[in-house]
């Protein structure tokens, strides 16, 4: 029994277990004790972690998932094309996978088995994960969900400043910053604990400016919310940066002592004047110059961005753009000051560093890299001749799922893509294409449902393993117990089948400390380098990394240094491009899509949680009161949205929030409420990250919510 285990007795209710660990969900990896009661019920506690203590609704139910009724116990194998799935044997699962494997193999060539991860698998899955990849399946085609979740601002972060580790500082640092710019970012619902840092900022008179299309519960917080329309983030950041330099508010002894590239930036942005800005953002110059002052003017100041301007097709330059301005203020590296990307998955900081993303190998080296074949092949026994080459994005893989030149196979670990990929009809209608697609999941998910094999795995608190959270801190999860009869974990699951597919049984552990300490060694030297890590260094607060073999944790980064050969970070002249599909005549609206506190991403857990479940059981979709008014909506009405690429229902909630041009439309629930019904997959030339963000809508039908109200055509 490892450390964060204990057994107490109670008077009341008889033993108890108690178990140390984090939420399944968010990426602020929220403290929290699992109890268990000998033959009673499964509980859960908050637990202070590393200064904070406190969970959402969505941590305090988390519990719920483990006896939940529709839990998979046994695996489901469908026998062809027009037949369900029926349960099955593990043995004849494991079987019929690694056949279907060996089948594309002789068929189409060893390259043609795809695998998709999740970025809520741990470090060590997520490792595994990419290994099984490179070494059994010898397959460049792996990518994983965070490509929609993060990978712009990972992107222009590499770019900028040459590593990305998510937040370049800790958490409590944004709490004391004197002012804060806050970007696409509703952070009271996608990361609702961490609210209590702004409401400390605000508390002890922190400027907060939020940049958000909608009056959310974050911007209704803040002292300047500019309220920009949907994609025009670039503009706005190019012209908020004019105005600092033209009102003489920029950093000119940092920039020449810690950068390099403004002069260019410099003339970029002069064509970005304030009354432009204005046209392009809808943003007043009153409010755009109000903004600058106080982030300037600050004795220090942070920049944070988050899914908004990440997820449209120039996010990594829209990212880029916010750094360039945080640059020119002189803020990256300075005391409770700089810019940092907020990661939205449990594990998507962590889940890009280990190998599961298509140009990567452990420690965030690039498989390109001659070096870090050569030590990562030297870690897994095998010739780094051997390892294929760098793969393709993830929508580029789903996108030519079964054709010619893409994957024939796929393996899907940890996501639930028919529902979180952009352009989900056409992603469905590729999945039917695939020869063969085998699912891990703990629930019957809609990508599930298309599978030729579902094989029932392990839930976070059933399995140790460990996670980074938005901190680039490395934390450890506990299991409280094990997994039910006949659900195995996603570890042993790998090495059943690397033994039948004729690879080393050995050579994947299933013990999840064992895979760390190889995780460790692997990601030595690495620019995410786990090498001084161990379980036993991860209580009770986790460790930053990087943190070397023999060193210490880096709580802080940049303070003395970026982390390129001279030192210095890097400006990079940037400029705006609209949307690329913009409002016509045939389709006039605005869609944004995002999250709501009560759910997570494709809403597999949470639509199984009776209590989040009651409080949204339906999708819905935000419009301004006089575009309800234009069609006859009222609050609750069942409206259909359509785009060019398909058509999407929800409940209408009319609020002022939104602009009158602009629907809001979250992205958790399949069927007919799968807002990915409608999204564009235009993506970013750098990231490939789909503009999840924006594309041109129309309202397409009204159903009312009272049934004694005839339908609007
Ligand atoms: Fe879990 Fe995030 Fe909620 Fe914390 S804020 S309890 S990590 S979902």
């Amino acid at each position: 029994m490892g450390a964060g285990y204990t057994r107490t007795a109670n008077a009341s209710t008889g033993v108890a277990t108690r178990t140390t660990t984090h939420c399944p969900y968010c990426a602020l990896q929220c403290g929290m004790d699992i109890v268990r009661v000998e033959d009673g019920p499964v509980s859960i506690e908050p637990r202070a972690f590393a200064g904070r203590q406190g969970l959402c609704q969505k941590g305090w139910t988390a519990a719920e998932l483990l006896d939940h009724p529709e839990r998979l116990t046994q695996p489901l194998l469908r026998s062809g094309p027009d037949e369900g799935l029926r349960p099955a044997s593990w043995d004849d699962a494991l079987d019929r996978v690694a056949t279907a494997i060996r089948t594309c193999w002789e068929r189409h060539g060893r390259e043609r088995v795809g695998v998709f991860g999740g970025g809520g698998l741990t470090n060590e899955k997520a490792y595994a994960l990419g290994k099984f990849a490179r070494i059994v399946l010898r397959t460049p085609f792996i990518d994983y969900n965070g490509r929609f979740c993060m990978s712009s601002a990972a992107t222009a972060v590499q770019r900028a400043f040459g590593i990305d580790r998510g937040l370049p500082f800790p958490l409590e640092d944004i709490s004391q910053t004197g002012a804060l710019l806050l970007v696409g970012s509703n952070l009271a619902e996608t990361l609702p604990t961490a609210i209590s840092l702004l409401d400390d900022l605000v508390g002890h008179g922190g400027p907060l400016i939020v940049a958000d299309p909608r009056a959310t519960a974050t911007a209704r917080r803040a002292t300047v919310h500019l309220q920009l329309a949907p994609g025009t983030d670039l503009a706005l950041a190019n012209g908020l940066l004019h105005i600092a330099i033209r009102e003489g508010l920029i950093d000119d002894d940092y920039i020449a002592a810690r950068t390099s590239g403004f002069e260019r930036v410099h003339q970029r942005v002069l064509a970005y004047w304030p009354d432009r800005v204005e046209r392009i953002t809808g943003v007043a110059v009153t409010d755009m110059r109000r903004a600058v002052h106080l982030l300037a003017e600050a004795d220090s100041a942070m920049v944070l961005t988050a899914r908004g301007p990440e997820q449209q097709r120039q996010g990594t330059d829209t990212v880029q753009a916010f750094i360039n301005l945080a640059l020119a203020l002189g803020l990256p590296g300075r005391p409770l000051s700089g810019y940092g990307p907020l990661t939205g998955q449990g594990n998507g900081q962590g889940g890009r560093e280990h190998g599961q993303k298509a140009d990567q190998l452990p420690g965030y080296r690039k498989i390109t890299d001659p070096a870090a074949r050569e030590h990562v092949g030297s870690i897994w026994g095998v010739d780094p001749d051997s390892l294929p080459g760098e793969g393709v994005s993830a929508y580029d893989m789903l996108d030519a799922m079964g054709a010619e030149d893409g994957v024939r196979a796929l393996i899907v670990a940890g996501s639930n893509v028919a529902v979180s990929a952009p352009n989900a009809n056409h992603v469905i209608e590729r999945m039917k294409a695939l020869d063969f697609l085998c699912v891990l999941d703990a629930f019957r998910s809609e990508t599930a449902e298309l599978a030729d094999v579902v094989l029932p795995v392990a839930q976070w608190a059933e399995e140790d393993g460990t996670m980074t959270n938005i901190e680039g801190r490395v934390i450890l999860r506990r299991a409280a117990g094990p997994p039910p009869p006949g659900v195995r974990r996603e570890l042993e699951v790998l090495s059943e089948l690397a033994g039948r597919l004729g690879a080393p049984q050995h050579a994947f552990p299933t013990r999840p400390e064992e895979v760390f300490d190889e995780l460790a060694r692997a990601s030595a030297g690495g620019k995410a380098d786990y090498s001084g890590i161990t379980y036993d260094t991860l209580v009770p607060d986790g460790a930053f990394w990087p943190f070397p073999e023999g060193g210490e944790e880096t709580p802080r980064l940049f303070e003395d240094r970026f982390a390129f050969a001279d030192g210095r970070a890097r400006f990079l002249a940037v400029s705006h491009r609209p949307a690329a599909e913009k409002p016509d005549g045939d389709f006039p609206l605005s869609l944004t899509t995002g999250r709501i506190v009560e759910h997570y991403q494709s809403g597999t857990q949470t639509r199984r949680t009776p209590q989040l479940a009651n409080a949204h059981p339906d999708a819905l979709i935000e419009l301004h009161p006089v575009l309800a008014r234009q069609h006859d909506i009222e609050e609750g009405d069942l409206v259909w949205l359509a785009s060019r690429r398909g058509r999407a229902a929800g409940r209408a909630r009319v609020t002022p929030d939104i602009r009158i041009d602009t629907l809001f439309m979250p992205f958790h629930w399949g069927g007919d409420g799968s807002a990915n019904l409608l999204t564009n997959p235009a993506l970013d030339p750098s990231s490939r990250m789909p503009e999840f963000k924006h594309c041109a809508v129309r309202i397409d039908g009204v159903e009312p919510g009272d049934p004694r109200r005839p339908p609007t055509p």
